[in-house]
């Protein structure tokens, strides 16, 4: 265990990595193989060693989503304007990041993603540019060949349609019935289709960038410490050069120098971090009586998520999963066909399961959810600070009309779905689900849940009172047009993947916040290397693409020689 009084004692540190997430595993990972640098990765969430990751993490039932421990506390974000109501968002304050308590849904987006990124300024991003890095990082198990790495610590999985639940089999039928393609790969060209979804799962267990980089070998190197439990609040800034930083852990406070700082924090707190350093819009800053170190207006603005809208049923028998899997095994991708938002725009995610709070439990296997996912959002958010320097997170979803229209087309297609389902015998009632009930492992939890697993399949009057208790029968959402769509805005949440708060982009373009190589303009001795560089989102989760992004600045920061 590394402690601070270890750190200080140092005497020189070359890469001072803040956030061991999906990003600064990697970069721990990659810049520690050169033994003559001395590496130190500072992580505000607990750490831990291989061996000793915690339970919650390794489960595939997604269980750790909800463990507190692993989450930044008391993070809220306006969905909507600022004027809408702050509800609580989920943000990962943990070793692996967001990769220790995340769906696994491990997808790249497609090629034009990256190739659209040229036309804003940035260089090197492009499909041929990071594919040798997504192919350096993974290990798929299903497909061999130049689209795809064999060898890299980040194992990916499918599930074969064979393990599908009979309600996910009956998702595509309709798909197939329709005339849309079943497809092998969802890490392919730009396709669309129903697929199986490609997984960090390795023997059974969740794959985390922590399990996947930071392993025991890499633990035991003399030249990587890992400090958890310690936030970084300020960096130390000289003559525009940042010369170290601040830290914080529960026995005070203490500043460690180092010869260059990367940021790993993903998009809400690495924009938190430099806003807080005086790096951001001064004239903003200035109004919270921070002193502008550097005018960088784009710190915090051009904030993405994916928004999403979810319908969920109630699986028969033959619906539903009877051995354990993780929650989304497979998706569809599909065009809204909306004017000038392009093809592959939107996604439903199948769940065949539900992640609960509880150890053991049988309803999650009960219950099926089609998620809707606007893949391509057009509507911008921003990330500013409140009084006390925390993030104030505003999406401004569905502020696009576009994007609002294409929500709603979202809702429309997965009520149809499940009403398919429904006909097929694979499930009953559908609903929305609000809440997923008890929170806690205890004895009697597990024989009410039973109980109720039980009563469930022969009682109608059992499923629509379980209903009411956890979620909004289908039955009440309305369907005239101009109720639906007041409902669609309100029922519509972000997903966990923003992105795009300190984008890349050319050093003459004031929104831009670092340059193709991800170094903060302006500033020397810094980098920011997670999420929050992308300057539009990927159609996909960013969990995969932060892994790639790590591979490739590991890779430009060796080449460059940066401490
Ligand atoms: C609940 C949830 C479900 C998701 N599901 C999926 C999915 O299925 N598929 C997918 O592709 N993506 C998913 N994502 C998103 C994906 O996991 C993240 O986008 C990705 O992990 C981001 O990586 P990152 O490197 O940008 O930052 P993160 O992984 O978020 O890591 C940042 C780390 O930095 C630490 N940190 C922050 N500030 C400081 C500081 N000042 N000092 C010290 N440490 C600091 C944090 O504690 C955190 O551990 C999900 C995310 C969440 C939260």
């Amino acid at each position: 265990v590394t402690t601070l009084a270890d750190v200080r004692a140092l005497t020189s540190i070359d890469y001072l990595i803040v956030g061991g997430g999906s990003a600064g595993c990697v970069l721990a990972c990659r810049l520690s193989e050169r033994a003559d640098l001395r590496i130190v990765l500072v992580e505000s969430g607990p750490t831990f060693s291989p061996e000793n990751e915690p339970a919650a993490i390794a489960d595939f039932t997604v269980r750790s989503f909800y463990n507190p421990d692993f989450m930044w506390s008391g993070l809220s974000a306006h969905s909507r304007t600022s004027d809408s109501p702050a509800i609580p968002y989920a943000h990962a304050r943990v070793l692996g990041g967001g990769s220790s308590v995340n769906g696994m849904l491990a997808q790249r987006g497609l090629p034009s993603d990256y190739d659209e990124w040229l036309t804003m300024g940035v260089t090197g991003w492009s499909w041929r540019d990071v594919l040798p890095f997504y192919r350096k990082a993974e290990n798929d198990r299903s497909f061999p060949g130049p689209l795809h790495g064999n060898a890299g610590p980040f194992t990916l999985h499918r599930y074969k349609r064979t393990e599908f639940s009979g309600f996910e089999r009956a998702i595509g039928d309709v798909v197939a019935g329709e005339g849309g393609a079943e497809l092998a790969d969802l890490n392919g060209l730009e396709e669309e289709g129903f697929a199986p979804m490609p997984l960090n799962l390795a023997n059974g267990r969740r794959l985390s960038a922590a399990r996947a980089y930071v392993t025991p070998g890499v633990m035991k190197r003399p030249n990587l410490m890992v400090l958890g439990h310690t936030e970084v609040r300020r960096l130390l800034i000289e003559n525009l050069r940042v010369i170290g930083v601040e830290l914080h852990d529960p026995s005070g406070q203490t500043t460690v120098r180092a010869k260059h700082v990367i940021l790993c924090g993903g998009a809400i707190a690495s924009p938190a971090l430099l806003m807080r350093s005086g790096i951001g819009d001064s004239a903003g800053l200035s109004r919270l009586g921070v002193a502008p170190v550097i005018d960088r207006p784009g710190v915090g603005r051009n904030l993405q998520n994916h928004p999403t809208i979810m319908l969920a049923t109630l699986l028969s028998r033959a619906g539903r999963h009877h051995e354990q899997r993780p929650p989304c095994v497979s998706a569809i991708r599909y065009s809204s066909g909306a004017d000038g938002c392009g093809s592959a725009d939107m996604m439903v995610s199948i769940m065949g399961s539900v992640p609960v709070p509880t150890e053991w439990s049988p309803i999650r296997t009960r219950i099926g959810a089609l998620m809707a996912i606007l893949h391509k959002p057009y509507s911008r958010g921003q990330v500013t600070l409140d009084e006390k320097g925390e993030p104030l997170i505003t999406f401004n979803m569905l502020a696009d009309q576009r994007d609002y229209e294409r929500i709603l087309n979202g809702w429309r297609y997965i009520r149809r779905l499940s009403a398919s389902t429904r006909a097929a015998g694979m499930a009953h009632e559908a609903f929305v689900p609000l809440t997923l009930g008890p929170t806690t492992d205890t004895l009697r939890t597990a024989i009410v849940s039973t109980a109720a697993s039980i009563a469930l399949d022969s009682s109608a009057i059992m499923r629509r009172k379980m209903i009411r208790a956890i979620g909004l029968p289908i039955s009440q959402v309305p369907e005239e047009e101009v109720a639906l769509r007041e409902w669609v805005g309100m029922f519509t949440s972000p997903a966990n993947h923003p992105a795009g708060t300190c984008r890349m982009g050319n050093p003459s373009d004031s929104a831009a916040v670092v340059d193709s190589r991800c170094r903060v303009i302006g500033i020397s001795g810094l980098s920011v290397v997670d999420a929050s560089i992308f300057p539009t989102l990927m159609r996909a989760g960013t969990n995969l693409p932060a892994i790639m992004a790590g591979e490739k600045c590991a890779a430009e920061i060796l080449e460059d020689g940066r401490a």
